[in-house]
């Protein structure tokens, strides 16, 4: 169960099935993320990965998570 990195990712996809990835970075007590797609970055201290997934949702529209299960379409 050991990853062994202080690097995580929130990745979501869009409604074009794009994935939209956003590095969360700790560097200390501090959490660095920046957007893969557009470059963006912000410190965040708390939930980082909240914070990644708002910038995912309001800025790319990305808020299909690949890792939840997926309903069977039929
Ligand atoms: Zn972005």
């Amino acid at each position: 169960m050991t990853r062994g990195s202080s690097t995580s990712r929130v990745s979501r996809w869009d409604g074009h099935g794009r994935e939209h990835v956003v590095h969360v970075v700790r560097t200390g007590v501090q959490r660095t993320i920046r957007c893969e797609t557009c470059g963006w970055r912000r410190g965040a201290q708390f939930l980082p990965w909240l914070k990644a997934e708002e910038h995912l949702a309001e800025s790319h529209q990305a808020t299909v998570d690949p890792t939840a299960p997926r309903q069977p379409s039929r």
